[in-house]
């Protein structure tokens, strides 16, 4: 079994099948084009009926609450590409297999970042499918005459140097020290969030496009910034708030959503709380409000603002929309 580009501990995933009479496979979006080939090699290899969760799966933090009310003792969860979430308490039926990236020959890549990284104490992040990586950029540093970092782990990650779109702990808990940070990643979200973090330098090696990203993130920062600024301006003449309680395991923050109403009906705002699984700008319409606020997956307000018609808000940004904060203390939000 060969999903190109990954490694997955597929003995494993023969072995967990082996006393299951019905197995739910989760995967992330980047995955489902295997859909096919996942089911037919575990229907090969084992007794179990499998079934696939269809629906988008975007994090280890994903699981609708009623995903285990067909379960029963033979019955397991298969969560391909993530790696648990430590403070999630899931049932031990739920099994995550993790997909480690196999584009791990850095070394050229490394050559080039150090002519970009900034001082001499570095940070090392990586998101998980390059998590192995991160001793590798650290030995090399210290060839170099660098002293690098690996910041520990947050509740949410596996593993220390690990970064997730709502945990940046192992960014943060050394933001002090470091001059600036090496992430090893794809995209674009999570060093983004290290610079709104930490306001320091972000060199982004990413093995997939082997190429590194400069300047661009610094620039994406200040970009992001303004943005917000112009989200929560766009807010001030709102009325009617509603704010968005994720029915997910991982992103539900329903004392932090009562708060927020609490905190927005003391300036005499009209505020409902709305229970959602997906988040759409089909049923933000829907709900007829002036203005929303997330409290589900900080991505929502921050990547999806351009989708929806009305400002998304952060919880922190209510708070510097009613006064109570000033944009200097302006924080990526996260759930910690
Ligand atoms: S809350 Fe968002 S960023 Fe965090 S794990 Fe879930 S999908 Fe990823």
């Amino acid at each position: 079994m060969d999903i190109p580009g990954y490694s997955i501990d597929w003995d494993r995933v023969i072995h967990e099948a082996q006393d299951a009479k019905r197995i739910i496979i989760r995967l992330p979006p980047g995955f489902m084009r295997h859909a096919k080939q996942i089911i037919t090699f575990i229907q090969h290899n084992s007794e179990a009926t499998v079934v696939l969760s269809a629906e988008h799966c975007y994090g280890a933090c994903d699981y609708p609450p009623d995903i285990f009310s067909l379960g029963d003792t033979t019955e397991k969860i298969f969560h391909f590409g993530e790696a648990r979430m430590p403070s999630l308490s899931l049932p031990p039926s739920v099994i995550f297999f993790e997909a480690q990236s196999c584009h791990s020959d850095i070394e050229p890549l490394l050559d080039t970042a150090t002519q970009y990284l900034s001082g001499s104490i570095i940070g090392i992040t990586a998101t998980t499918p390059f998590i192995q990586t991160v001793h590798t950029c650290s030995s090399y540093l210290k060839t170099k005459g660098y002293h690098p970092l690996i910041g520990t782990k947050g509740k949410r990650a596996t593993y220390d140097g690990q970064i997730l779109g709502c945990d940046l702990t192992a960014a943060t808990t050394i933001q002090s020290t470091v001059h600036s940070y090496l992430h090893i990643g794809d995209g674009y979200f999570h060093p983004l969030g290290i610079a709104l973090a930490t306001n320091k330098p972000v060199i982004v090696l990413d093995p997939l496009l082997k190429e590194i990203k400069k300047q661009e993130i610094t620039q994406l920062r200040e970009h992001i910034l303004r943005q917000r600024m112009s989200t929560v301006a766009q807010a001030h003449d709102a009325d009617s708030f509603g704010i968005i309680i994720c029915k997910k395991i991982g992103q539900n923050r329903m004392p932090l959503a009562q708060n927020l109403k609490r905190i927005l009906e003391k300036k005499k705002k009209k505020v409902n709380l709305f229970l959602l699984d997906t988040i759409t700008p089909a049923h933000l319409d829907y709900l007829d409000m002036d203005c929303f606020v997330s409290t589900a997956c900080p991505r929502i307000a921050i990547d999806d603002q351009s989708l929806f018609k009305q400002p998304i808000l952060t919880p922190l940004e209510v708070e510097i929309l009613l006064g109570y904060k000033d944009w200097e203390t302006y924080k990526f939000d996260q759930i910690l």
